[in-house]
C-alpha cells in the first residue's frame, strides 16, 4: 500500500504521514528533507539557490546529511524552495523517491508532488492544509523554544512567500490532485487529525 500526504509547510503532514506509517506498519519518507539536503549543500558552498547549475551540483549530497538538525532551519527550507523550483533538480530526485514508493510492503511519502507526480497510483491521498496564520503560530511555538529571538511576523511572511513558490512555479506545483481527500487542520489538535487522517486512509484503502 501507498499513502500520499500532501500539503504546504506547517500543516501538520510531517507528523500525520509518521503517525500513518507506524499504524499502517509501513516505511515513511519525508521528501521536503531531499529538497532541504540539496537547499543546505547550496547555501554551505554560498552558492545562489536560484541558479539552476548551482542547485543541480547540490543533488550530489552525502546521504548522512540528511539527518544533520541544519536541515529543519528556516533558512534551509527557504533555501529548499528555491532550489525545488528547478526541473533538474526535481528530476534528479525522482528516481529515490519512486524506489521508496514502490517498495516491499508499502510506504508513505509527504511532500508537495506526491500524488500527483511520484505515486499517482497511490492506494490513499491527502492533501492536508491549514490557515496560513495557523502554521505561522505552529511554527513559531517551535522555533521559540531554541530561538528566543524568533519573530512571529517574518515567520509568517516566510510561509506565505513559500506558499506562493511553490504553488507558482511551472514544475510540479504544490496543488491537490482530484483524488485526494482534502484534510483542514486548522481547528484540529495534532491528535485529532491523526485520527481523521487514519480513517480516511481506511474508507479508501479498506484497510486497519
Ligand atoms: O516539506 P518541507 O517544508 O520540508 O519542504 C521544503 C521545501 O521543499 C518546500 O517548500 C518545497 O519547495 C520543496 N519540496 C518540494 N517537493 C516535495 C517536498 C518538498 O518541492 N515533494
Amino acid at each position: 500500500m501507498i499513502i500520499a500526504v500532501d500539503g504546504p509547510a506547517a500543516s501538520g503532514k510531517g507528523t500525520i504521514a509518521r503517525e500513518l506509517a507506524a499504524h499502517f506498519g509501513l516505511a515513511w519518507l519525508d521528501t521536503g528533507l531531499l529538497y532541504r539536503a540539496v537547499g543546505v549543500t547550496v547555501m554551505r558552498a554560498e552558492e545562489d539557490p536560484d541558479d539552476p547549475d548551482a542547485a543541480l551540483a547540490g543533488c550530489d549530497f552525502a546521504d548522512d546529511l540528511l539527518e544533520d538538525s541544519e536541515l529543519r532551519s528556516e533558512r534551509a527550507g527557504n533555501y529548499a524552495s528555491r532550489v525545488s523550483v528547478h526541473p533538474a533538480v526535481r528530476a534528479a530526485l525522482i528516481e529515490r523517491q519512486e524506489r521508496f514508493a514502490n517498495q516491499p510492503g508499502g510506504a508513505v511519502l509527504d511532500g508537495r508532488d506526491i500524488g500527483t507526480v511520484i505515486a499517482p497510483q497511490a492506494d490513499a491521498k491527502l492533501f492536508v492544509t491549514a490557515s496560513a496564520e495557523a502554521r505561522a503560530d505552529r511554527r513559531f511555538a517551535d522555533e521559540v523554544t531554541s530561538n528566543p529571538d524568533a519573530d512571529r511576523d517574518a515567520i509568517l511572511a516566510d510561509i506565505e512567500a513559500r506558499d506562493e513558490r511553490d504553488s507558482e512555479r511551472a514544475s510540479a506545483p504544490l496543488k491537490r490532485a482530484d483524488d485526494a481527500d482534502l484534510l483542514d487542520t486548522t481547528n484540529l489538535t495534532i491528535s485529532a487529525a491523526v485520527q481523521r487522517a487514519i480513517a480516511l486512509v481506511e474508507a479508501r484503502t479498506g484497510k486497519r
